[in-house]
């Protein structure tokens, strides 16, 4: 039987330290479904994330997205601090066929401070 590892930080560590090795801490707020269309709890939509808790990606709550999400690491990558609007890049095709259905209707809200340590 073939265990699932977790995913690799970045496609090469699974070691956040190394993934941001000039990164002293990471305070992010991922809020998504803002209007409940798909969540009826506010638990479900909105999450928070430290940098030992930062995942690589942060999952659609839409039960039909495919190939969505929110790609968390390289937003604090590749972004400023600041608070961001983001679309979901996945579409609601069928489960079955190959056909690309409708693109996804989610957005995700990112609110993100980095403590880089030295200046
Ligand atoms: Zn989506």
């Amino acid at each position: 039987m073939i265990k699932r590892t977790s995913e690799p930080f970045l496609g090469t560590t699974t070691d956040v330290n190394r993934a941001f090795p000039d990164v002293e801490a990471i305070d992010m707020m991922v809020a998504q479904d803002l209007y409940g269309y798909y969540c009826q709890q506010e638990s479900q939509r909105v999450n928070s994330f430290t940098k030992s808790s930062l995942p690589s990606h942060v999952r659609c709550v839409n039960p039909r997205c495919q190939q969505g999400g929110l790609p968390t690491q390289n937003i604090v990558l590749f972004h400023e601090d600041g608070e961001y609007d983001f679309a979901c890049n996945g579409h609601e095709g069928s489960p079955a066929g190959r056909r690309k259905g409708d693109p996804c209707d989610n957005r995700f809200k990112v609110m993100f401070c980095i403590d880089r340590g030295k200046k």
